[in-house]
């Protein structure tokens, strides 16, 4: 491919560290997102995938390297500033509102976008709606959805942002067989909506990984030991030796 084909990569990070009292959680980690590839991040506990999200979203401060996204260099940038950029990032459920139902969360979701403190976009709700499978569900509160369904609903906040990149810490974590095949259609969905989106998905599942996943990166005590397609890295000495070879 010539160098006028390749797009212009949507995220690059260059040398980043991030560092808690002298421990090296991130140590040196350089990665490209290209538009609209979903990638796994895998590796073993404490092996630095979610301080890496964090800081590349800043919510840590790096202490060395860089993170351009679309081209900026948002190393300095608060996370509110980075995600009016387009990046979202997603946690186990901790943004949902518990009483609130499913609708209303959503037009809690979308006002960060639209700066208002009224209703939400209405097209986009109801389009979120089906996205996330809970149009029969709008009007329950969200405490009373089955865990899988909050989970769906947290990216459904994200998704009104209408993010670029989007983050996704262990969405499957804690779900149902069912929920987790319906969660990778749900993210290969999100591509088949927007072809320029890029996802990022930590997760430990590796069926998981390998059902959603174009290319996989794995990190092991907070750098990068293999980057590429799911089959290459099952197959990699390394990975096998420090992560997937000691999975049952
Ligand atoms: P897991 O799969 O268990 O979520 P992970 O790969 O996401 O693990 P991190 O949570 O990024 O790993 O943690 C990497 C290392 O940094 C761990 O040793 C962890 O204890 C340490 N760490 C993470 N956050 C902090 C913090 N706020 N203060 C001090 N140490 C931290």
């Amino acid at each position: 491919m010539s160098a006028a084909t390749v797009p212009a990569p949507v995220l690059e990070v260059e040398g980043l560290e991030k560092r808690f009292a002298g421990f090296v959680a991130v140590d040196g980690v350089s990665l490209t997102v290209a538009p609209g590839e979903i990638v796994g991040l895998i590796g073993a506990n404490g092996a630095g995938k979610t301080t890496l999200l964090h800081t590349v979203y800043g919510r840590h401060r790096a202490d060395a390297g860089s993170v351009r996204f679309l081209g900026e260099d948002v190393g300095a940038l608060a996370p509110r500033d980075r995600a009016r950029r387009g990046m979202g990032l997603v946690f186990q459920t901790t943004s949902i509102f518990p009483t609130l139902s499913v609708e209303e969360n959503l037009r809690l979701g979308a006002m960060p976008k639209s700066g208002r403190a009224s209703l939400g976009d209405a097209d986009a709700i109801e389009r979120t709606l089906v996205t996330i499978d809970l149009v029969a569900e709008r009007a329950v509160a969200a405490d009373d959805l089955a865990h899988g369904q909050q989970q769906w609903l947290e990216i459904g906040m994200a998704l009104l942002a209408e993010p670029t990149l989007l983050f996704l810490d262990e969405p499957t974590s804690g779900m149902t067989r069912a929920e987790s095949r319906r969660t990778a259609e749900l993210i290969r969905g999100l591509r088949a909506e927007r072809p320029d989106r890029s996802v990022i998905v930590v997760e430990h599942n590796i069926e998981f990984i390998a059902m959603i996943s174009d290319r996989v990166i794995v990190m092991h005590r907070g750098t990068v030991i293999a980057d590429g397609p799911i089959d290459a890295v099952r197959a990699d000495p390394e990975v096998q030796a420090s992560y997937l070879g000691r999975r049952g």
